[in-house]
């Protein structure tokens, strides 16, 4: 078998690279995969986010036919790959665990993928090289994997998946072992290649930032299904519910009435308190919502601003973090359960300081209240 016959010619149109319908894994009672549609672009990075057991790893194992699905399709490049073996999917992966083989060098190691595709040896030594400076590791190809320092045996993971050039690559949580200051080097090193090479890259973490950070887009997921899709500025300023707002960063969910009247478009929380939101949100009068303001847009001031832009509540601080870059609060409003978190740039209010929460009118987010779960 020729090499090159085993590589995919990849998809330069607008249609989906991989394509999700109705799929569905169970594990016993549970469904691991949760009806899930989704559609992955062209060359795009796409990220699963969500906490530890949402289903994240079965999509990215289905997709890869590591797993069987119980229902639904899945199409790579347009087939129905349900009968197609993985090592027939022209799919990269790198998985936390390495599985590189330690005791063989690095060059062996690259070249493993391409040996199982019978290429012939000038190929390899060409290929491999070319792995190896894609991934910026040149002249180490005699090193043994076990010899190689953390970062180092990662960058050779992603030269291993991308050695015979794949249309797709899947990364699950490959740097979530790694220390921080490794882990930032190795996401700049993927946005690096992605920018480079032509490849799809659908990446699975728990990490918000590095989804932030990484992907043309970020799906949410939550108990196996996909609760939101969209780039990660949307998600952050535009979160469908609860869930994804409390994932995303550090916000504050003000449950409360919407109401409208001649000063606008207010939210009553049960304690009493009103403020001003969007008149967008205006067709939610009388549902139960909560208003969604993130930490970083709240400004603590000693008295109420006079602005129409600005809106806010009162509150008393109840503790004051020095973090360095910032400085964290919490605040006790009347009537609301939890404190409202406040990361401001500036610190003179101690605890027990009367103060004046302030936002931007146009900083606050309402989702319903059928979410509150
Ligand atoms: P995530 O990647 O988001 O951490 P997973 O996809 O690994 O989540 O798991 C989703 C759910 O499926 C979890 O509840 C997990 O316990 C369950 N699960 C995953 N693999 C298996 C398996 N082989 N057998 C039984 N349950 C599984």
């Amino acid at each position: 078998m020729n090499m090159d016959q085993n590589i995919v010619s990849k998809s330069h149109s607008g249609d989906a690279v991989v394509k999700l319908a109705g799929v569905v894994k169970t594990y016993g009672q549970m469904n691991a995969i949760d009806n899930v549609d989704l559609e992955i672009r062209p060359r795009e990075l796409f990220t699963l986010l969500g906490p530890s057991g949402s289903g994240k790893s079965t999509i990215l194992r289905a997709i890869a036919g590591l797993v069987s699905i119980d229902g639904g399709q899945i199409l790579i490049e347009g087939d129905d790959v349900g009968d197609v073996p993985t090592y027939k999917r022209n799919i990269g992966m790198v998985f936390q665990s390495l599985a590189l083989f330690p005791h063989m060098s690095v060059f062996d190691n690259i070249a493993f993928p391409l040996r199982m595709r019978r290429a012939g040896r000038k190929e390899i030594t060409r290929r491999v090289a070319e792995a190896l400076d894609m991934v910026q590791l040149p002249n180490i190809g005699t090193r043994k994997a076990h010899e190689l320092s953390g970062g180092q045996q990662q960058r050779v993971a992603i030269a291993r998946a991308l050695v015979y050039n794949p249309s797709l690559l899947l990364l699950d949580e490959p740097f979530g072992a790694l220390d921080k200051r490794l882990r930032e080097e190795m996401q700049l090193e993927i946005v690096r290649l992605h920018r480079e090479i032509d490849v799809t890259i659908i990446n699975v973490t728990h990490d918000q930032v590095e989804a932030m950070i990484l992907s043309d887009r970020i799906g949410v997921m939550s108990d196996g299904k996909l609760v939101q899709v969209a780039q990660g500025e949307d998600l952050y300023r535009r979160p469908v519910n609860r869930f994804v707002a409390d994932f995303l960063g550090r916000s504050n969910c003000i449950d409360g009435t919407i109401r409208k009247d001649a000063a606008g478009t207010q939210v009553i929380t049960p304690g009493g308190a009103v403020f001003t939101v969007d008149a967008g949100f205006a067709h939610m009068e009388g549902k139960a919502t909560s208003a969604i303001v993130r930490a970083e847009d709240i400004t603590l001031c000693a008295a109420r601003p006079d602005d129409a832009a600005l809106t806010g509540i009162a509150g008393k601080v109840d503790l004051r973090l020095f973090e360095g870059e910032a400085v964290y609060y919490e605040v006790k409003v009347a009537g609301l359960d939890s404190a409202v978190r406040v990361a401001s740039k500036s610190g003179e209010f101690a605890p027990g300081a009367e103060v004046w929460l302030s936002w931007a009118v146009d900083r606050v987010w309402v989702v319903g209240g059928e979410t509150h779960a």
